[in-house]
Formats: C-alpha cells, structure tokens, sequence
C-alpha cells in the first residue's frame, strides 16, 4: 500500500487540482524539480563540464535505476530525448531491403507508422497493419498468418495513447521470433504505470519516456536494446559518443561502442537527466506493484462511475486495462469537454485520430476524451472528474 499523505506531500502541483493526465505530462515529485533546479545553478557556478563532473556518480545511476526498473542491465541502455528518438534510433537501425515488411498493430502511434512509411518508401519495404481482436487487443492469429520470413520488424504499442488497453507482449515475441523477426516495443505509456520486464516479455528493444508515467522532466526518454543487438547494430546516426576514430595521422575508420550506449549522443541535458534518474529512483522506492494497484484501482473507478453517467460511453478496450480512461459524451464535442472540466480545475486531455489513425479511423472516433489518474490521485479527484461530467450534459 502507498503512502497517499506522504506521496501527495511529495506532489505540490496535486493540491487544488484534480490533475489527471500522467499520460501526457505528469507532475513531477519535489526532488526531480528540485534535482533539476538545483543542477542548473550549478551549472552557472562553475560551469556545464565541472557540474556534470561532480554528479558523475548520480549520473551513472540513472542507468542503474531504469535498468532495476526494466528486468535489464545498465549497458542495455541509451538515454535519449524522448520516447520518438528512442524508438526512431532502434527503427532506422533495422536493415530493410525491397520487399521486406514491418508489421505495426491497429493502435500504431502516430509517429512510429510516419517513420515506418518513410523507411518503406525508401527501401521499398512494406507496412502492413496487423488488425485487432473485437476485444481490442492486437490480433494474434492473424499476426501468425501475416508473418512470414520477409518479415523483419513487429512494432507493438504496449499501451496505446487513446485508451485502457494493454496489449500482449510475450505470444508476439514468441509468434514473431519463430521467423526471424524483431520486436520493438513502445511501452511509453506502460513503464511507471505496470510493472515491464524486458527479459520476461523478451522483447529485442523497447522506447519510454521521461515525462508521462515515470513523473520526471520533459525533454527525457529512453530506448533499452537486447545486448546481442546492442553489440552488433549500426546506429543510423553516430557521433563521437557512440563510436571512436580509430585512426592516427589520417582517419582509419571507426570503432562503435560496445553497448547500447552507441545510440546515444554525447550532448544532453544533464539536468534532465539528473532529474530522470531521481524519478526513477522515487518510484523504486514506492514500487511498482504498489503504483500498478493504485493505478488500476483510479481506473476502474472512474470507468464504473462515468459508465453510469446518462450519455456517457467509454471508449476503452481490452481485457487488462491500464490507467488511461477514454470516453465520449454525446452531444459535447470531446475539446469541449476538455474546456468544461478545465473551468473546474480538472486537467484531462483530447486524444484525436491522427495520433492513432487506424484504430480510431475504424472505431468511427475523431477524438475522445483522455483522463489518467496516476497514485497521488485521490478517489476524491477522480469523483469531481465524474460530477463535473455529469454537469455537463
Ligand atoms: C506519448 C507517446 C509516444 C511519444 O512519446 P514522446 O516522448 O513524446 O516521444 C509514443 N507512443 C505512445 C503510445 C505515446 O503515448
């Protein structure tokens, strides 16, 4: 069981708000703000290089953290600045050849599937949609038929940005590596809200972010990749971080680094680094567990009570449900609703087709609305969500 007086103690952005969109941009607790703040000024003292210099340590815990977090090791780890870079820096790194195929599922992110078409077009690959189960959840029987040895890549969106799902991971590893193919996992709406272990689910590479769940700074995310891969791929993009010059008076060609530190960049924020490392260190301190049952327990409510609002009708899918709550109101256009609650002090976001296309486009949704409670909610604030809607209509 969490602490709710000591977490929201921790949270100052919770009090006088109902704030329920962690699957946007969270609040963050105290010391990641203060993590941040407090390595910026030094900077100014003494100094971008000297600062970074005295936090090695913390430093070098941040990929400690994440990878206690994930079931990995430290060197299976690049940290990068969002959860697009990540995916982008594993994905453009796969090899594709004419003819060759990636498969994404319905609930595709946006920005996963305008990478994969670009790629396609360059390579005269192919994407084809891998088509949902009515429950929701990615279609594993046709995912067996569609693939096939030409199939290099399975990108799975873990929990999709537009609704409660979680999707399967460990049968697509398994239907997928019985051909040869990876699996790219986006489980940036997933780490920090259920429990994800990359050896369990067994996939070749994973992308999160910093902001949404995990509650640290914007501008933070992370990609972990199979040590065997991490060893033998080719980043898209090197600098003088993921690789060395290997050569003396002239240049001799390149040695990449031995893990997945090659898909990083030497630059970064080292603030929002820091402050990454100390959210991922808070949450270890509360664990996972305890978060996914707080989680789940906000869900579930607000899907019980705004289920019985008169008018109401919500939008999620799946048997495992997460902490993203998805609804309509009929006759109250979705952004409305969002201004409405927004009036009451109740922050919740609009989810619209073009992040998900297939999924919404099929589902007949141009958007829906989008409340996420994490655990620093109070039941409390997840009831002035279900009055304030109940007024509207
Ligand atoms: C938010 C989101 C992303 C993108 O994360 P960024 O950190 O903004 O790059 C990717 N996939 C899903 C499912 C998301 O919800």
């Amino acid at each position: 069981m969490l602490d709710q007086h000591r977490v929201r103690a921790d949270t100052p952005g919770c009090f006088g708000q109902a704030f329920l969109d962690s699957a946007g941009s969270s609040l963050p607790p105290t010391v990641v703000t203060e993590t941040v703040i407090a390595h910026l000024r030094r900077e100014a003292e003494v100094g971008g290089y000297r600062a970074a210099a005295e936090r090695a340590d913390d430093l070098a815990d941040v990929k400690v953290a994440l990878a206690e977090l994930l079931g990995a090791r430290p060197g299976d780890l690049a940290l990068v600045e969002s959860a697009s870079r990540g995916w982008a820096d594993f994905f453009y790194a796969v090899p594709l050849a004419a003819g060759e195929k990636i498969l994404v599922s319905e609930v595709e992110y946006a920005s996963n599937a305008i990478a994969a078409l670009q790629r396609a077009g360059a390579t005269d690959a192919v994407v084809e949609v891998v088509p949902s189960t009515p429950a929701g959840e990615i279609d594993l029987d046709a995912l067996a038929r569609m693939l096939d040895e030409r199939v290099r890549l399975v990108s799975l969106v873990h929990a999709p940005t537009n609704g409660g799902l979680l999707n399967p991971v460990r049968e697509v590893v398994e239907l997928a590596h019985g051909v040869g193919a990876l699996v790219l996992l986006d489980a940036c709406q997933s780490v920090g809200q259920v429990p994800v272990d990359v050896t369990t689910l067994g996939v070749d590479a994973l992308s999160g972010t910093g902001r949404k769940w995990l509650r640290g700074p914007r501008g933070t995310g992370f990609l972990y990749v199979r040590p065997e891969l991490a060893r033998t791929m080719e980043p898209a993009a090197l600098d003088l971080h993921g690789a060395q010059l290997s050569g003396q008076k002239q240049l001799g060609g390149y040695r990449l680094a031995e893990d997945a530190s090659r898909f990083e960049f030497w630059e970064c924020s080292v603030a929002g680094r820091l402050g990454l490392g100390a959210a991922v260190r808070y949450l270890l301190g509360l664990g996972i567990e305890a978060v996914a049952a707080s989680v789940a327990e906000r869900a579930e409510f607000a899907r019980a009570c705004l289920a019985a609002v008169p008018g109401v009708t919500v939008r999620d899918l799946g048997a495992t449900r997460t902490g993203i709550v998805s609804f309509t109101v009929t006759g109250t256009e979705p952004a409305a609703v969002r201004e409405s609650l927004a009036a009451k002090d109740i922050t919740v976001t609009v989810s619209g087709r073009s992040s998900t296309q297939v999924d919404m486009s099929r589902r007949g949704l141009d958007a829906v609305v989008r409340a996420s409670p994490h655990y620093f909610n109070t039941l409390e604030d997840v009831q002035r969500l279900v009055d304030a809607v109940d007024a509207i209509r």
